[in-house]
């Protein structure tokens, strides 16, 4: 008989949700029962998109549903132009040239060729292969699956892609501000966090010491932390900016820590403008390593996510889990996260976050009350037994002919 290693599976979940919830999914998923269903993403590993089709494709397995995940290929310059499109549909400015839109439908084009999918219910998420739609027989629903923060996208780049998105039968957005007009109907799951992976599991006071020592992280001042890929909207800059400001009323050492993705070309030129603000109180690691960014969340005194758009932020749930006493913008998905002095603080300039910075590093106090109502509030919200169910609810509610019956509940 082979011995494989235990995998974490819905049950391991009681203990933060109560067994009564964890039957009604296993009841649920009953149902379902070998229901076959792919994802399809654009990165393996980098962003909160990866991060989360990593646990949620293994906890659907343990539960009965059948769940792959696959990966797009791309050029340089098919993730060049699909950067940008994540950029405008986040707010920014693209010039959409004939020439992009052939790159863009050729490599997608491309993929469905190597891609075969002919699984009950098919995920695709995100821009980078929404036109695999095109190339398709349906066996079954296709569902949207849009991560960014539409609260305002460009309006010809949204001309261009909408049509892709109405052919799908369903689109699930994170937050019902991102609704947008559109035929096919809409749903809103925000994601969640895996309590069991390196990144989110407690960590003993000593494996935390290791991992910053090992990084030569000083721990002599309160860690003042942001997590998050080399992206302009992380707003690094303004951290920094804020940081400035603080550290002229109290003591304290900045730890940026951010990562690369894959189908992300910008990270590399802003982790290297980073680089020229780098001092000793200030350090900048492009790293990858995920007992890191536990330990740094773990033992922070301020956990900063002071995006300038979000589509949700995992960093915050991740951060409050820990509780840390969490900055965040004032945008998108972190608004759902963080209620205002409640179990953490919203901003909007860098002289709010400067002047959160300082109250927190002052009172230890106020950050324990903070990061204990945070932790409660990802236990009740943000764990991702309560995303999986709320999969399991949509597929459940698909008629033969891939239309909804019902739109399933929502956050
Ligand atoms: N992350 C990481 N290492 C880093 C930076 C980020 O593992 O150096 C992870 C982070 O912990 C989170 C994900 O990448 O799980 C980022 O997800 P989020 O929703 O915050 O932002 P996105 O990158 O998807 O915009």
């Amino acid at each position: 008989m082979i011995n494989h290693p235990r995998i974490v599976n819905i049950e391991d979940y009681a203990q933060f949700v109560g067994a009564e919830t964890v039957a009604r999914i296993l009841g649920k998923a009953r149902n379902l029962r070998d229901l076959h269903v792919v994802n399809v993403n654009s990165t393996y590993y980098g962003g909160g998109v990866a991060e989360l089709l990593g646990s949620m494709s293994i906890l659907m397995n343990s539960v009965g549903i059948k769940t792959g995940w696959r990966v797009i290929q791309g050029s340089p310059d098919f993730f060049s132009i699909t950067k940008k499109m994540h950029n405008a549909l986040q707010g920014g400015e693209i010039n959409l040239t004939d020439r992009k839109k052939e790159i863009y439908e050729a490599v997608v084009y491309e993929n469905a060729i190597r891609t075969h999918l002919e699984h009950d219910v098919v995920i695709i998420h995100d821009p980078q292969p929404l036109p695999l739609i095109n190339h398709y027989r349906k066996r079954g629903p296709w569902i949207w699956r849009g991560h960014v923060d539409l609260s305002a996208p460009d309006p010809e780049l949204w001309n261009y892609l909408s049509p892709f998105v109405e052919k799908y039968d369903a689109v699930i957005f994170s937050i019902k501000e991102y609704t947008r007009e559109l035929k096919t109907p809409q749903l809103f799951f925000m994601p969640a966090i895996d309590p069991f992976t390196i990144k989110n599991a407690p960590l003993s006071e000593a494996e935390i010491d290791e991992r910053l020592e090992h990084y030569r992280i000083p721990t002599d001042l309160p860690l003042v932390v942001q997590v998050s890929r080399f992206d302009h909207w992380k707003d690094p800059q303004g951290v920094v900016e804020a940081f400035k400001i603080a550290r002229k009323e109290v003591d304290c050492t900045l730890v940026l820590l951010g990562n690369v993705a894959t189908d992300d070309p910008e990270g590399p030129e802003i982790y290297e403008s980073l680089l020229e603000c780098q001092e000793e109180r200030i350090i900048i690691l492009s790293v990858q390593d995920t007992a890191l960014v536990n330990a740094l969340q773990s033992r922070a005194a301020v956990v900063l996510q002071k995006s300038l758009r979000e589509g949700f932020g995992l960093t915050v749930s991740e951060a409050m889990w820990k509780g840390a006493a969490v900055i965040g913008g004032n945008v998108g998905g972190i608004r759902y996260q963080i209620e205002d002095g409640v179990n953490g603080f919203l901003v909007n300039t860098v002289t709010e976050a400067a002047a959160r910075i300082v109250q927190l590093v002052q009172d230890e106090a106020l950050r324990r009350r903070l990061g204990e109502a945070g932790r409660e509030t990802v236990r009740q919200r943000f764990l991702l037994s309560r995303n999986l169910e709320q999969y399991l609810d949509l597929f459940a509610s698909f008629e033969t002919n891939f239309t909804l019956k019902r739109v399933p509940g929502s956050n």
